[in-house]
């Protein structure tokens, strides 16, 4: 079977791995297989121009191997450019495990994932990701320090969602400014569209600054819950959309902003912490600008999280956390600006100042 896919001309031509849509220059792709544990994993390292190639593993029970390859390649490409925007001196990296995180994940197979990760010598780091649990982490620790967000007993630095909850928060209020004149959310109507760990914190701040939630979620014991521990409204409606409303935040799903959804929206802005919540992002970012509706890059405002774990490596605090997280207004207000006057999509403007910094620094070096 091996003989006859390596001597059939068709085939021959097929690139399945540097000819993949989500190939992007891609430095190294690490194809981790382990009989015993069930392991198959892959580790895509993106770019180290700026630093270790940092991000989280994903466990998902992938239709196929092409899938789970196209999503890790995008992921860590997407890495790359959070951390460059974000100021961090890291690169992008991202690993995912073949299977059914509920079923199919064992102590045998983490320990098994941790050694393939230390036999990288620090040129990937991992974290958590869909699938993961701190818990999980901390085992991978015991064999290898390329990891983190483990738990704050074990020194690190825990939980990221709150920290991501604000960054977006901080993002919302820069493109609220942006837009309104004025970066206060009070009588904003703000609809959060998933709650977990990232759309709930991110309600509490909405609340506190007096904006008009509206919450929806696919769990309806969490969507009570949230709402009567913030006085939030759940949206009742089947279609979010076409509501009437100032900003919209996709907290649940990537790809919600679609060709299905992009003409129906009315919201004024887009700030949500979901990761690529552009189906496309040329084309429905470039309908987004034609259409008036002011799109904060995902990747810029959902750094939060990076930002917590990077304070592992780096060995600051809270405060420089909060810091740096702060600063995502400063950039958002500084895209959003770049967009509007060179009328490109704020993705575009986001993603220049990104390659902007990896080129200066691989010209230093
Ligand atoms: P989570 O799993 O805790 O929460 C997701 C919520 O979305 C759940 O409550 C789920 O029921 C709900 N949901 C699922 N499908 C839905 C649908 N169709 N409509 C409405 N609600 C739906 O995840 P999280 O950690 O809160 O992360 C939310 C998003 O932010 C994810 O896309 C994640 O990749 C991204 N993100 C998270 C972090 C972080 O620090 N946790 C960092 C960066 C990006």
């Amino acid at each position: 079977m091996t003989t006859e896919i390596v001597s059939s001309p068709e085939l021959k031509k097929i690139a399945p791995v540097f000819g993949q849509l989500s190939f992007d220059n891609h430095e190294q792709i690490v194809f981790c297989n382990d009989k015993d544990t069930g392991l198959k994993a892959i580790i895509g390292i993106h770019n180290t121009v700026l630093g270790p190639a940092l991000g989280g593993t994903r466990m998902w029970d992938y239709a196929t191997e092409w899938d789970a390859l196209n999503d890790v390649l995008r992921l860590s490409r997407g890495m790359t450019y959070k951390s460059a925007i974000t100021g961090l001196n890291l690169g992008g990296g991202k690993a995912v495990i073949l299977g059914d995180a509920k079923t199919q994940k064992t102590p045998e197979l983490m320990l098994r994932f941790g050694e393939f990760v230390n036999s990288l010598g620090g040129k990937y780091i991992t974290a958590e990701d869909v699938g993961m649990a701190t818990s999980d982490m901390d085992l991978v620790r015991t064999v290898t320090p390329y990891v983190t967000g483990i738990s704050e007993d074990k020194g690190g630095a825990g939980n990221p969602s709150p920290i991501t909850a604000y960054g977006v928060f901080m993002g919302m209020k820069a493109a609220a400014k942006f837009t309104y004149g004025s970066d206060v959310l009070e009588d904003k109507k703000v609809f959060v569209q998933g709650i977990g760990n990232v759309g709930e914190a991110l309600v509490e701040h909405l609340t506190n600054e007096g904006a008009k939630v509206f919450i929806t979620d696919i769990n309806r014991e969490r969507l009570e819950s949230v709402r009567d521990k913030y006085q939030a409204t759940i949206y009742e409606g089947n279609n979010l959309y076409e509501e009437e409303m100032d900003i919209y935040a996709p907290c649940a799903l990537g790809a919600t902003i679609n060709d299905d959804t992009i003409y129906q929206l009315k919201a004024k802005i887009i700030a949500g912490a979901a990761n690529n919540q552009l189906a496309e992002e040329n084309k429905h970012g470039m309908i987004l600008r034609e259409r008036g509706i002011v799109y904060a890059p995902d990747f810029l405002i959902n750094a939060g999280g990076i930002i917590n774990v990077y304070a592992e490596l780096e060995n600051y605090g809270k405060q420089e956390i909060i810091r740096k997280t702060e600063n995502i207004y400063n950039t958002t207000l500084e895209i959003l600006t770049k967009a509007n006057v060179k009328n490109i999509t704020t993705f575009q403007a986001a993603f220049e100042i990104a390659q902007a910094r990896i080129d200066a620094r691989k010209n230093e070096q």
